[in-house]
């Protein structure tokens, strides 16, 4: 007999035919002549109710089904007798794979800290908010893929492994086979790269730009969804030191462009959710977060505010709020500052542009004003930055200026800079951190718990 999937078996149940299911037992209760026990597969937020009549099976057996434990369970779906589901199962064979010991076993209470759970992220998936998170964790990735498809973007996938230093000089993952204990030098005391792997200095990625726009400019328009790494050192509800990217980048978009496609993309996303992930949305809005589904719904029935950087500093220093970092021309804004303007103040996302080309990278667009450059950043209610991204440089001689005052390593960039030199196209992208979306999405506070095994400063411990 093939095995039905509790999700299947809730959509279309067929009364009086006799099904397989397979699943671990959330709880049991009942007496000792009925058995009551919840299964759930995974593969929606929903239990099964299994229903046994103790006296047809071995009574070992049924004490060793208990919190935790997998059983497969054969039986003829029935409607339910009792409150809180429609459908139940009779069993007739139960077949338990594995005990799950009711003294030991981490989940065995309900109502775990999210501390407890990430220490347990190894058995966290079998909870009701875990479940729901990973599954729709899974249903943005597809439905990223599903949007850029249908936009005719070609996803191109970036190298993990990286030569280039040139995006975040000091926050990267050293990658190399080098000996430690033994580390070869030049005369002059640094280390020498030359007997190493790929006789450079190598580093995990913090960005698939680059390689990017050299996609875009012959495809047209791309996308890459990969693993990133950061090695900076904030411990904050936001930051990971390794997550996944989605960057697309497209040629001939201008900055207007940019933001249309940005707004469109995650609007797109929080749609998809609404439509594909109901169950775990209203368990999530029920359990987590009373006002999700609020927020969600008016993040797509309104338009992003679009401002510049200069406007928004000029509305952060008429408030009477009191910053714990100081506002100003030229400084980058903090998290404290996004979140007003979006949640305070405007209350809805905010697309951020035109900041000073001094903390912002160097391959931004320069504006004629020769102090800002065709940056944004898209703001979310909760979350601060969620997108960053700009119209790119596209001139040869500007890029190389600032380049060198930037004091970048010029040589190392040579395949970025024949772009500019051999039909070079406006061109513009931007970076979604898929985490931050997901936080979004789900009500979840702490990013920690939106990716399986989360990687932050002192914990990989899974
Ligand atoms: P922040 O100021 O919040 O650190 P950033 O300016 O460093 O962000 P970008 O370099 O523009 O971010 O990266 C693009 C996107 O990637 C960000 O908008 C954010 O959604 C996400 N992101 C950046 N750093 C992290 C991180 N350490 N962990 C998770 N997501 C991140
Ligand atoms: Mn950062």
């Amino acid at each position: 007999m093939k095995r039905t999937k509790i999700k299947e078996l809730l959509i279309t149940p067929k009364l009086g035919s006799d099904v397989l299911v397979k699943g671990w037992v959330r709880t049991k209760r009942g007496n000792r002549n009925i058995a009551f026990i919840a299964v759930n597969d995974g593969s929606t937020i929903n239990n099964i109710q299994v229903v046994a009549d103790t006296a047809l099976f071995d009574e070992n057996l049924m004490k060793d089904i208990s919190t935790g434990s997998c059983i497969a369970v054969k039986g003829r779906l029935v409607e339910s007798q009792g409150q809180g589901q429609h459908v139940e199962i009779n069993a007739s064979e139960i077949e338990l794979y594995g005990k799950s010991d009711a003294e030991t076993y981490p989940l065995q209470k309900k109502g775990h800290s999210m501390e407890f759970l990430r220490e347990n992220a190894h058995l966290r998936f079998r909870t009701n908010t875990f479940g729901a998170v990973f599954r729709i964790r899974h249903a943005m990735a597809f439905a990223i893929h599903n949007y850029f498809n249908e936009k005719g973007f070609f996803y191109l996938h970036t190298p993990i492994i990286t030569g280039s230093d040139c995006e975040g000089a000091g926050e990267m993952f050293h990658v190399t086979t080098m000996d430690l204990k033994n580390i070869p030098r030049n005369n002059d005391g640094t280390v020498d790269f030359k007997t190493d792997f790929y006789g450079k200095e190598t580093n995990l990625t913090v960005s698939g730009q680059l390689e990017g726009e050299l996609g875009a400019l012959a495809l047209g328009e791309i996308y890459t969804f990969g693993p990133t790494f950061r090695a900076e050192n904030s411990n904050t509800p936001r930051h990971l030191s390794e997550f996944w990217m989605i960057e697309p980048e497209m040629a001939f978009y201008d900055l207007d462009d940019n933001m249309d496609l940005a707004e469109d993309f995650v609007k797109y996303l929080i749609r998809y959710a609404l439509q594909n992930c109901r169950e775990d949305l209203e368990f999530l809005n029920n359990m987590i977060d009373k006002a999700l589904l609020e927020r969600l719904n008016f993040v797509l029935g309104n338009d992003f505010v679009r401002m510049t950087y200069t406007e928004a500093v000029e509305i952060l220093k008429a408030s009477s709020e009191k910053w714990e970092y100081p506002v100003g021309w030229g400084r980058d804004l903090q998290a404290e500052h996004e979140r007003y303007l979006v949640e305070k103040h405007f209350k809805r996302p905010v697309i951020l542009t035109d900041y000073p080309k001094e903390i912002k990278a160097f391959y931004m667009k320069q504006n004629d004003d020769g102090k800002t450059v065709r940056a944004m950043d898209v703001l979310f209610p909760g979350i601060g930055e969620i997108i960053g991204g700009s119209q790119r440089e596209e001139n040869y001689d500007k890029l190389i200026t600032r380049i060198r005052e930037m004091k970048m390593p010029e040589k190392d960039l040579w395949w970025y800079l024949d772009t500019r030199r051999f039909g070079t196209a406006p061109h513009s992208g931007f970076g979604l951190g898929f985490e931050r979306l997901i936080l979004f999405v789900t009500g979840m506070s702490n990013i920690r718990d939106v990716i399986p095994f989360p990687r932050t400063p002192k914990n990989a411990e899974f």
